[in-house]
């Protein structure tokens, strides 16, 4: 791609009226590393003219979930609920200037219009009757009727442009028809709250966005959009680039929803997912680079400079980001874990004194390996900490009594050597010899009676990051 002249200026445009989908998490990490590539700015902007399903909740939502995922933006947040008075300016303006004009059209007579033309076969849409020409003489304006604002979109032409992830695309204006840019607003004036098409055409172009880049459901409002812009900024202005993204994928192939599990963006973070590898596998759903599937978040800024970006929806993978995550768990600096798992901990209810937590980190080390998240790294983790259960079934397969006097034998050494994993590793073979025992008959039944579980990493290691007693107590009742 060329690179852009202007100084390069994206934005995210979320409507604050849930939680940050992954998908619209996707398409700002896309907007984020675009600007970020080419020392640009990225903006957050809150799309909230829906009033009635807008909540502060679902702003603050997505502002957290923006900054967990490390997407800083430069400017904003920007609300549209604040920008009303612009919106009536540029209104007003289009208005003298006859870019757009006022429609008298009752719904009922606009129900009428659609069945006569759906009964001639004709696609519905709307007639232009009020639409002012030169020579044309306008019905006169109702009384009692407030009218709404439509855009004077052009009749003939084309609306083509070259989109950054699918190419050329073009539409005739004849499959466009003059769209309501506002209605009477409830509080007497005669601009109530814009519509979509018309807040994000004024935001962009005050904002000086250079690169919209935006999901693919947004394709059919391109070409309304950029006639607006062009009558806005008039002949030789120029227009932002326009780059659809294609939506995510659930399993099934149906768009990624609720259905197929969480898609909230804080739903990850809870679930034990690190930010860093959610914006790894997030960039690799649509966008990338050779084979790479791990990479840093600089290498994605150097490398993310709009090409290679596919045209085809990506489908969500589960045990993919399980894989991906797993591999930043082993990279993480493990007190940055031990402080992971000791949220999760405090959402568990679980309180953990400081010296308890001593040797949080050294466990953290241990035990990460096996682990795809800091949910099931606090799952193992959990046993330093909780009284445990040993299953019957463990028992019977692991506790027989050929081991019980070897494990009577290791508790009493236990109570003397000194508390490190070598110390301790030296007890076990010691136990061994003197009972005739092999590691795997002795092992699995201190892992039953200590952590309850057969399986752990290396248990002189496990034990050693216990307190002594802890251990003993565990082992009395063999
Ligand atoms: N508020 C729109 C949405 O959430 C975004 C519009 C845009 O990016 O132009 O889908």
């Amino acid at each position: 791609m060329t690179p852009p002249t202007l100084p390069v200026r994206t934005r995210i445009a979320p409507s604050p009226t849930g939680f940050l989908h992954l998908g619209t998490a996707r398409t700002a990490l896309f907007a984020w590393a675009f600007a970020r590539h080419f020392g640009g700015a990225f903006v957050l902007r809150i799309e909230d003219t829906d009033v009635e399903r807008s909540t502060q909740e679902a702003v603050d939502q997505i502002v957290e979930a923006l900054r967990w995922l490390g997407l800083d933006h430069d400017e904003g947040p920007f609300f549209q609920m604040q920008r009303l008075d612009r919106y009536r300016e540029v209104i007003g303006r289009m208005l003298d200037e006859g870019s757009a004009y006022r429609c008298w059209c009752t719904p009922d007579e606009l129900d009428a219009m659609r069945e006569a033309q759906r009964a001639r076969g004709e696609k519905p849409r709307y007639d232009g009757r009020w639409r002012p020409e030169t020579g044309k003489k306008l019905p006169p304006p109702r009384a009692g009727v407030r009218p709404v604002i439509r855009f004077r979109n052009p009749e003939d032409g084309v609306v083509t442009w070259d989109d950054l992830v699918k190419g050329p695309i073009s539409i005739a204006n004849r499959e466009l028809d003059d769209l309501i840019i506002a209605r009477p607003g409830d509080d007497g004036h005669e601009i109530g709250v814009p519509t979509y098409n018309f807040c994000v055409v004024v935001d962009d172009l005050d904002m000086a966005i250079t690169h919209v880049i935006r999901g693919d459901d947004h394709v059919n409002n391109t070409p309304r959009q950029i006639n607006i812009l062009r009558a806005l900024l008039g002949p030789g202005g120029e227009l932002p680039r326009y780059g659809h993204v294609p939506m995510i994928l659930g399993p099934d192939g149906d768009k990624l929803s609720k259905r197929h599990g969480a898609v909230s963006v804080l739903q990850y973070r809870d679930a034990g997912y690190l930010p860093e590898a959610m914006v790894n596998y997030l960039a690799r759903l649509g966008w990338s680079h050779g084979d790479d599937e791990l990479f840093t978040r600089e290498q994605l800024v150097a490398w993310f400079d709009g090409r290679h970006l596919a045209r085809s929806a990506a489908q969500w993978d589960a045990a993919k980001l399980a894989w991906v995550n797993a591999h930043y768990m082993k990279a993480a600096p493990d007190d940055r874990l031990a402080a992971l798992v000791a949220d999760e901990f405090g959402r568990r209810g679980l309180v953990v004194d400081a010296a308890q937590a001593e040797r949080q980190a050294a466990r953290c080390m241990l035990f990460k390996d096996r682990c795809s998240t800091i949910v099931e790294l606090a799952d193992w983790l959990e046993m330093y900490f909780v009284a445990i259960t040993p299953r019957e079934a463990d028992l019977v397969a692991h506790v027989g009594d050929a081991v019980r006097p070897a494990l009577r034998d290791l508790r009493d050494r236990l109570a003397t050597v000194p508390w490190t994993a070598a110390d301790i590793a030296a007890a076990l073979k010691d136990v061994l010899a003197a009972h005739r025992l092999k590691m795997p008959q002795l092992a699995p039944a201190v892992r039953v009676m200590v952590c309850a579980r057969a399986q752990t990493p290396s248990i002189d290691a496990v034990l050693a990051l216990f307190a002594r007693d802890e251990v003993l107590a565990r082992l009395r009742g063999v």
